[in-house]
């Protein structure tokens, strides 16, 4: 059996018919960038997500950036960011001229330890940015107390983490700014890339889309500092129909999630995901820890087997080469590396099969009667 990290396939082939006729009003329409499509989707997306604000933008990384530069995260100031997440995390931080500042993760939720938050900041601190990792929210109460202690803004990643609740809440309004990714292989996907900047902050959100489009509220005038961080009419066509479908995915996520829970959980070997009590988790990947050292060995069996998985992520960002010049070391952030060596992220779509479950658990739990 033939099982893909990650199948896009037969996703289009369910919403296909809804899709085609939106792809070509844009074309027929000859209106590439944003408009109708992207500020249709932008309230939708929104209202399903109880924020006051979205705004389209042309990738998670464009929203990492936007929503610290709004802020006015500048040089010299230090931003708090989870050591264990993707990269573009950090670049919000650095194209604003700032330095990252990493904290190791909890080692059950796998986000920003908000107990190892407070040592790391210093005067220059002005931020703290919280992922929601994998799909599961942050500690944010926690978090909220800690940025309102030192006064600094709390930004929300939830590239990861459409629909995702804590305590209740959905995510992305929990904080004074919040960024979502949109990538194709994202819970809410687009065909190409696209992401998005949000706020409940009626000024911040004035700033924001005057940053997407070179600073300018009247194209031409000019009003602050920019880019081109605009996101295209077709992403937000594709979005809008996609997002109907949002909610029925992400029950289909959690189930996928349940039944791994259920099939893999007699195995010492390895650690399950822990769904904290405060969140409603939405499974973006589904992360095992493999708990005796033979993670790779078990990838490459798998593997073997026809079964795709990843790794997320293979080095933590305090070890990456880029932020050599930031003076960290291995051994610095103990959790997040450990999890760069024991985790492994199993296929994970609300497409799969309960037959490519079973087929998945069988392969595993034959690889432990020999490891
Ligand atoms: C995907 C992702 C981003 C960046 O989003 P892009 O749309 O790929 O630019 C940022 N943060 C996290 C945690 C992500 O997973």
């Amino acid at each position: 059996m033939n099982i893909p990290f990650l199948d896009l396939k037969s996703q289009y082939a369910q919403i296909k018919n809804d899709v085609l006729p939106e792809i070509n009003w844009v074309l027929d329409n000859t209106a590439y960038v944003m408009g109708k499509p992207v500020f249709q989707f932008e309230k939708d997306f929104a209202a399903v997500h109880n924020i006051n604000h979205v705004i389209g933008t042309s990738a998670g990384t464009a929203g990492n950036h936007i929503a610290l530069w709004a802020l006015g995260i500048g040089p010299d100031d230090e931003v708090i960011i989870p050591a264990n997440t993707f990269i573009a995390t950090a670049w919000g931080a650095t194209l604003c001229g700032a330095k990252p500042v990493f904290v190791d993760c909890h080692p059950d939720s796998y986000n920003i330890d908000s107990a190892k938050v407070e040592a790391a900041i210093t005067s220059k601190t002005k931020a703290i940015v919280a992922v929601h990792l994998y799909g599961q929210s942050a500690d944010m109460d926690a978090l909220q107390q800690i940025a309102k202690k030192h006064n600094l803004f709390l930004v929300e990643d939830a590239a990861q983490a459409h629909l995702a609740e804590y305590k209740g809440k959905l995510v992305g309004g929990l904080a004074d700014a919040s960024s979502f990714s949109f990538y194709p292989g994202k819970n809410l996907g687009a065909y190409g890339e696209a992401g998005a900047v949000a706020t409940n902050n009626d000024e911040l959100a004035e700033r924001m889309k005057m940053i997407r489009d070179h600073g300018a509220k009247d194209k031409y005038y000019h009003l602050i500092y920019g880019h081109n961080y605009r996101m295209e009419a077709i992403q937000g066509a594709v979005l809008g129909v996609k997002l109907k479908y949002l909610s029925q995915w992400t029950n289909g996520r959690r189930q996928v999630a349940a039944k791994y829970n259920d099939l893999l959980k007699d195995i010492p070997q390895i650690k399950l995901p822990v769904e904290m009590s405060y969140a409603k988790h939405v499974y973006h990947l589904f992360v095992i820890q493999v708990l005796n050292k033979k993670r790779d060995e078990l990838q490459n069996f798998l593997k073997e087997n026809g079964i795709s998985t990843g790794l997320h992520y293979p080095v933590p960002l305090h070890l990456q080469p880029c932020f050599s010049n930031l003076g960290y070391k291995k051994g610095d952030f103990p959790v997040s590396e450990e999890l760069t060596l024991q985790g492994l992220s199993l296929p994970m779509y609300p497409e799969l099969k309960e037959e490519q479950q079973e087929y998945i658990a069988l392969k595993i739990k034959e690889f432990f009667k020999n490891h």
